[in-house]
């Protein structure tokens, strides 16, 4: 297994983030999917593929799904030049 790497600061916003299974496999903990809650609802969207999952009101569900998306999530982020 490949060392992880130290994370980025967290976005703004963001309250949990999820370590994607590709961010796992090439030590990249970046490769995330981030959910943040405002006033109106709760979202998920995965760094990688940018699937995202929106619910208003529940962030438990939301946090849930991006935790079973970041398990099997192996997309690979788009290089910055
Ligand atoms: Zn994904």
């Amino acid at each position: 297994m490949v060392p992880l790497q130290t994370p980025t600061a967290w976005p703004p916003g963001v309250t949990a983030r999820f370590l994607t299974l590709a961010g796992e496999l090439l030590g990249d903990a970046d490769v995330t999917v981030d959910v943040s809650v405002d006033d109106i609802q709760a979202t998920a969207r995965c760094t990688a593929c940018g699937s995202t999952h929106a619910r208003y009101g529940h962030a438990d569900p939301v946090r849930e799904w991006a935790q079973e998306h970041a398990a099997k999530c192996r997309a690979l982020p788009r290089p910055t030049p």
